[in-house]
Parts: C-alpha cells; sequence; structure tokens
C-alpha cells in the first residue's frame, strides 16, 4: 500500500449560482484546512462541510493564502468539484491477480493506466471493489467511525486457499473473519466473485455463495448481494496465466447452478441474493431472464440486468416518441456485438419515427482480441477500425460507459475529440435511455 501526504484540496470546478461562485472561489485554488482539520479526501471534505460556520485555510493558485468564515445551512454544499477524490493520495493493490485487467494492457502506455487502486475511499464514493488486503487498523477503525457502508467487496472465494491462490497474497485468506466485523457492526457490504474455469467454479463457487447467504441474515445484512461474473481475458495476458477462457458450456453450466441455488436462496431468504452478470447469458447465447427477476437491481453497476432494465425504460420513454422529426437525422449507433440481438426491438422503434435513421454498428474489439465483446470495452481504436470510411450520417450517438468515469478518455486512453477527427464526425456521448431519445429527437 502506498500512502502519501495530506494535499491541499485542488478545485477543477466551481458550480453556477453555488456559494462558493458566490465567494468568489476559482479553479485551481486549493483548501487546505477546514475549521482546523484537514481533509484527506472527499469524505473527511463532505463531514466536515455539513457545519454551518465554515473556517476555512486556501490557497490561491499563486501561492498565496486566505483565511475565510463561511455562514450556511449545515446541509447545504459549497458547490465546489475537486481535481481528485483522495487529496492524500490513492491506497494501491498488494494483490497480483492472474486475471488483472490493469495487468492485461498493452505496453508503453501513460503510467496512470497501470496504477492498481484497492481503495475503500473511491468504493465508498463510486462503488468500485476492493479486497480489504491491504487496510490497516487505521482505515479498519476510520470505516468504523465513520459508517462508510455499503462496501464492494471483490470476494472471488471464501476458502481461504482459494482465495489466496487468486489473490497470490497470503493476507487474502481472512475474508469470513472480515465480513463478520462487517456484521458485527452493522455495516454492509455487496460482494463479487469473478469466475475463472478451474480455480473457483463447481465447488468452490458453491461454497463461496453458501457461505456468503450466511451473513444475508437480520435487519441489515451483512452481505447485501452477491454478482457473479465470469473472468475477462484480452489478448495482452502473461501466456503463464494459469486461466482458461470462459467457454459457452461453461457459461451454460455456471447459469444452471447459480440459478439452483438462486432458488433455494429465494426460498430461504426471500431474496435470489446471488446474481448473473448480463454476459453468461450473452456467451451462452441465452435467453436473459425476465425483468421481474431483478428485484431493485442491487447490482446493475456490475453488469446485472442492465440491458433489462435499460429495455424497461426504453419501453417506457418510447411512448413519448413523436411520430416526425423535421428536419431529417440519420445517426449511427455504436455498440458491442453482444448486445447487438437485445437492442433490436429499441433499433427498430426508433427508426419507426419518419425522417430518422439511426444505424446500429455492433463492434468486437480488436484491441483486446475478443470476438464477443460487451460496449463497455470497446475503445477507440476499436470505432476507429470499424468505423472508418462509413456514411456515419449526423453523428455517432456513444454510451458514455465506453469512456472513464467523469472523463472523456476511452480504455486505450484515446479522446472522445481525437477519434470525432480522425473520423470527420461528431460524437455524442449518451448517458441512458433519455439521453439516447433526446438526442435523436431533437
Ligand atoms: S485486486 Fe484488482 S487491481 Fe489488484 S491485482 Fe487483483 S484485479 Fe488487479
Amino acid at each position: 500500500m502506498s500512502e502519501t501526504a495530506i494535499r491541499p484540496a485542488r478545485i477543477s470546478r466551481i458550480l453556477p449560482d453555488s456559494i462558493a461562485s458566490e465567494i468568489g472561489f476559482e479553479p485551481g485554488d486549493a483548501i487546505v484546512a477546514i475549521n482546523g482539520s484537514y481533509p484527506r479526501d472527499l469524505i473527511d471534505y463532505q463531514f466536515l462541510c455539513a457545519d454551518e460556520v465554515l473556517q476555512m485555510e486556501v490557497v490561491d493558485a499563486t501561492g498565496k493564502t486566505h483565511q475565510l468564515e463561511i455562514e450556511k445551512d449545515y446541509d447545504e454544499d459549497l458547490g465546489l468539484e475537486f481535481e481528485t477524490a483522495l487529496f492524500d493520495g490513492l491506497i494501491q493493490c498488494n494483490n497480483r491477480c492472474p486475471f488483472c485487467f490493469i495487468d492485461q494492457q498493452p505496453p508503453g502506455k501513460r503510467q496512470s493506466l497501470y496504477l492498481k487502486d484497492d481503495d475503500y475511499r473511491l468504493s465508498f464514493l463510486y462503488g468500485s471493489y476492493l479486497t480489504l488486503t491491504n487496510l490497516t487498523q487505521r482505515e479498519w477503525e476510520r470505516i468504523e467511525k465513520m459508517r462508510l457502508s455499503p462496501l464492494y467487496v471483490s470476494v472471488h472465494a471464501t476458502e481461504p486457499e482459494v482465495r489466496i491462490r487468486l489473490l497470490k497474497n497470503p493476507r487474502a485468506g481472512q475474508i469470513l473473519q472480515q465480513i463478520e466485523w462487517f456484521g458485527e457492526r452493522r455495516l454492509q457490504i455487496h460482494a463479487q466473485v469473478v469466475v475463472c474455469p478451474g480455480i473457483n467454479d463447481q465447488v468452490h463457487l458453491e461454497r463461496t455463495l453458501l457461505d456468503l447467504a450466511q451473513f444475508h441474515r437480520g435487519e441489515i445484512p451483512a452481505v447485501a448481494s452477491v454478482a457473479v461474473v465470469p473472468v475477462g481475458l484480452t489478448r495482452f495476458r502473461p501466456s503463464e496465466d494459469e486461466l482458461i477462457p470462459v467457454s459457452p458450456e461453461k457459461a451454460a453450466q455456471v447459469i444452471d447452478q447459480v440459478q439452483t441455488l438462486q432458488s433455494k436462496f429465494h426460498q430461504q431468504l426471500g431474496s435470489n441474493f446471488a446474481w448473473l452478470a448480463d454476459e453468461w447469458f450473452l456467451i451462452a447465447g441465452e435467453e436473459l431472464p425476465p425483468e421481474s427477476h431483478y428485484e431493485d437491481y442491487p447490482q446493475i453497476d456490475n453488469g446485472v440486468g442492465s440491458i433489462r432494465s435499460f429495455l424497461k425504460q426504453f419501453t417506457a420513454a418510447a411512448k413519448h416518441l413523436p411520430k416526425q422529426i423535421d428536419p431529417p437525422r440519420k445517426f449511427t449507433w455504436v455498440v458491442g456485438n453482444a448486445v447487438e440481438k437485445a437492442f433490436q426491438p429499441i433499433l427498430h422503434q426508433l427508426n419507426q419515427v419518419n425522417n430518422l435513421r439511426v444505424n446500429m454498428e455492433a463492434l468486437c474489439s480488436t484491441y483486446w482480441g475478443q470476438k464477443i465483446s460487451v460496449t463497455g470495452l470497446l475503445t477507440g481504436h476499436d470505432l476507429l477500425e470499424g468505423l472508418q470510411g462509413k456514411d456515419l450520417g449526423n453523428g455517432i450517438l456513444l454510451p458514455a460507459m465506453m469512456l472513464k468515469h467523469g472523463d472523456t478518455r476511452f480504455l486505450d486512453d484515446m479522446t472522445v475529440e481525437e477519434l470525432a477527427h480522425k473520423l470527420d464526425t461528431a460524437i455524442i456521448p449518451v448517458r441512458g435511455v433519455e439521453e439516447l431519445i433526446e438526442i435523436c429527437i431533437h
């Protein structure tokens, strides 16, 4: 784990009409202290700002220090955004999982692309998964004191030797005791299991899900849900990594196994509890479960039920589609080829609008070396290769899930602007169903 000293929290944006804009904050200013405390991260910042009087020490872009007093309602937001959520640096990963996506990237890219985060703060703030293998006593105490819950934990296996083998870390065998720790404090986790055939599948997967289900009891269950996800492999993985790709037969077997357990959990716990990522069904070539299966979509950000949810939202929003638009418009909607079939009803309905023409380009990722790709993994390289020389109409409708969180970069580091320039077309990032429709018709 690497932990650096707290740096002043550098401001990247001031929201219009906010307290901060009224005071005259500017991007580049940095907050040093609030009421005498030095915030380590966004969590401290939010906690310290929940007060009516704030004494702030701020350093401006020229290095000059200012003391400010701000009066506000305790729950009023100042309207500041920061360059990073972690003012004392990223807590890095101390594991060596053979399936790590960071290690499965091509060499020679920007250094920050190779940074492996395993930081509970990002888990709490943004729902990223962590392993709990690198937490010091001080961080455990902070999780408890600040009630940082739920956290998202990569469990993978509950048998110590299997988890140690997967994470290549002797500290990985404590997972059941750690989950108990959460339970005793009425704190919660969502879990995930990345299934690696031959390592943590079959009896090990069953053991893991049964063990985790033991913690899904009581008013505040320590384990709220588990996502079961297939291992993702790229052409850049080391040849000696002992991993086996998930075949359609393997996917069908995992679906069977988990669905049998789901019925059992449903009876005993009143919830399916363990959730299969959509990818399993796409790999196996099987129908996705119906919308009613997903309860309140507890693992949607992990690709569990996201296709069903998108279709459902589209059906509701499509009721307001106009009969015709003017002037005529034509768009290219880019998706991963894994969802080509599932999204045909959407395409069909959009093309019922007179003067609107949406062409779907369902691509695979040659960059990662995959024949079947989910949308979120397509890179700038894939789009350039797949779309060059084609008539793209008025522009590309780009699912924003291809871009990094809060950024305009694809996973291969190409920017949207760079790609738009190379393809000589407009690229419109689309966040969800409503934006998709909005852009098509307005
Ligand atoms: S814990 Fe995550 S970041 Fe660390 S090696 Fe494993 S997969 Fe990679």
